[in-house]
């Protein structure tokens, strides 16, 4: 049985701990997103990162043909390429892909993505963002049947072989799906679902399937991605999904042991 462990970019997360943890294990898919390295690259090469708000309020990163070259950059070549390394200075040789090798994540081109802009709403027609909808698992089974752990993040590839932006905390759902994982262990900058997002002691230790939908109006922003994001997993059979801090001394064995919030 295999893990899907997902780090997070955000500032604030840990990962030296989380592959000094996983020096031991060759059972697992490490799923990476970056958002500090797309920013801090867009940065520098003057594209920095721009958001809107869509009809319904939610205000989202654009993906537009620029950005979607700084993600390219920042993730399947930064991000990735350090966490490759960071793995074998701890003894695991380890594959980096991003969706778009070997087909690895086939995705559908998220059609009328719209934006407020003055009062009026816009079609984003030059938007460069997915939704995943295959996971090609054979390759997976392959590296991890050879013992090779596979390191994957965003971009993914259309069925026409078009690159697009893809959700990470999704892209780990459904790669947990896809393997039939025991856990999906989703690794952030806070501690869990927090009741106040500001204070980590008012952690969510654990919800059950039933009281789901009672819990996703706490969550803001990306936090309601990865409940959703648990959810897809939930769904899709895997045994059990903790959102849990990517910072301390094992944040993989104390999230399976259950410290974080444990979504079953
Ligand atoms: P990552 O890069 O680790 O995926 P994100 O920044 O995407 O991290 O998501 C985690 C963030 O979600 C937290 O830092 C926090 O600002 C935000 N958040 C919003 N609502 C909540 C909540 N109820 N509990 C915890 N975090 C929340």
């Amino acid at each position: 049985m295999t893990i899907v462990v997902k780090v997070g970019g955000a500032a604030g997360n840990a990962l030296a701990p989380v592959l000094a943890d996983l020096a031991g294990r060759r059972d697992f898919v490490l799923v990476h997103g970056g958002s500090r390295e797309v920013d801090r690259i867009g940065e520098q090469l003057g594209r920095p990162s721009e958001y809107y708000t869509s009809p319904s309020g939610v205000v989202s990163r654009r993906s537009d043909p620029g950005h979607l070259e700084v993600v390219v950059l920042a993730l399947a070549g930064k991000v990735q390429t350090e966490i490759v390394a960071g793995l074998a200075q701890q003894g695991v040789r380890a594959v980096g892909l991003s969706g778009v090798d070997g087909g690895l994540l086939l995705a559908r081109r998220k059609e009328g993505a719209r934006a407020v802009v003055g009062g009026r709403t816009v079609r984003l027609s030059d938007d460069l963002s997915g939704t995943v909808e295959r996971v090609n698992v054979d390759l997976l089974r392959v590296l991890l049947g050879a013992g090779i752990v596979p390191v994957v993040g965003p971009p993914a590839i259309t069925k026409s072989g078009e690159v697009v932006n893809v959700d990470a905390d999704r892209v780990a759902a459904r790669v947990a799906e896809a393997l039939s994982s025991e856990a999906l262990v989703l690794l952030t900058n806070v501690p869990g679902l927090l009741r106040e997002p500001n204070d980590p002691s008012s952690l969510v230790p654990h919800i059950a399937r039933s009281e789901f939908d009672s819990f996703l109006p706490l969550a803001q922003g990306r936090m309601r991605k990865k409940l959703l994001a648990a959810r897809e997993a939930l769904e899709g059979g895997v045994g059990k999904v903790v959102i849990a801090s990517s910072a301390g001394p094992h944040p993989v064995e104390a999230a399976l042991r259950g410290e974080g919030t444990v979504v079953e």
